[in-house]
């Protein structure tokens, strides 16, 4: 569904990717983990033009792009494929609940207000929030921001959602009902690429699980393989550190 081709990014004289390769399968949760610095959030932003490439090709189904040459109408239908769950949260301070989540389909994705409201009324339930529609953000834990923020995510009904360490803001005892929420939408074949240091969700919810280290693959495999039988001495040390 979605592939990355030798993607490369470097910020001034920092080359923080340095040809990248990932494919995504529909209903796939791939995981990215590596070191701090390794590029894995610059990976991920590169995949919705949050960032652009300085190089490389993206595949989303039958749009190929190839990143130098992208055009805007290109630039524009991937990120209607993808939704971005960010590490802050990024709502709208002065929105409530429900209006950060109508807020992207009524003005970026012209859907008609009456209907945006009832598909962010869905959304809201699925993540438990029923309840705090008319809630603003400051009257919410960062966990109930966050799954606001997931809600605002999956009511674009997006074909894959990147979630760019999303409980690493959190404190530890709000970080459990984010990734309940995230292993629910894994459950229902959701796609998810998800740059995270959790370890047990990497474990238990995704099916690939991609290691990085200085802007590249070291190595990639299913769960199982990568943390009982890593071949890489990278991530070798990596798991050793972190587990
Ligand atoms: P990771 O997510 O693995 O921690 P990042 O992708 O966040 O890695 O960062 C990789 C490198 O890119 C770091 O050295 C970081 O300082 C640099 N970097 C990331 N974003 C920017 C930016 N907007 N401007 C300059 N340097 C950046």
């Amino acid at each position: 569904m979605l592939e990355l081709i030798n993607i490369h990014k470097a910020f001034k004289n920092n080359a923080v990717l340095k040809g990248v390769n990932i494919k995504v399968k529909k209903g796939d949760v791939v995981v990215i983990l590596g070191p701090s610095g390794s590029g894995k959030t610059t990976l991920l932003r590169c995949i919705n033009f949050l960032e652009r490439a300085d190089k490389g090709e993206i595949i989303f189904d039958d749009l190929h792009v190839n990143i130098n040459n992208a055009s805007s109408s290109e630039i524009s239908k991937i990120r209607k494929k993808t939704a971005f769950v960010f590490q802050n949260f990024n709502l709208f301070n002065n929105k409530t609940a429900l209006e950060n989540v109508t807020e992207g389909l009524i003005v970026a994705r012209k859907v008609p207000k009456a209907e945006a409201i009832e598909i962010a009324r869905k959304a809201l339930s699925k993540v438990g929030l029923s309840n705090r529609e008319n809630y603003y953000p400051s009257m919410l834990s960062g966990g109930q921001q966050q799954r606001v923020a997931i809600a605002r995510a999956i009511a674009v009904n997006p074909d894959v959602i990147l979630f760019d360490e999303p409980t690493s803001a959190l404190d530890p005892e709000l970080t459990g009902e984010v990734l309940s929420v995230m292993k629910q939408l894994a459950r229902e074949g959701i796609t998810m690429v998800v740059v995270t240091h959790e370890m047990s969700f990497a474990r238990d919810v995704a099916n690939h699980i991609v290691f990085m280290d200085g802007g590249i693959i070291i190595e990639e495999g299913p769960p199982e393989e990568i943390f009982l039988n890593p071949r890489e001495e990278r991530t070798k040390q990596f798991l050793s550190r972190i587990l």
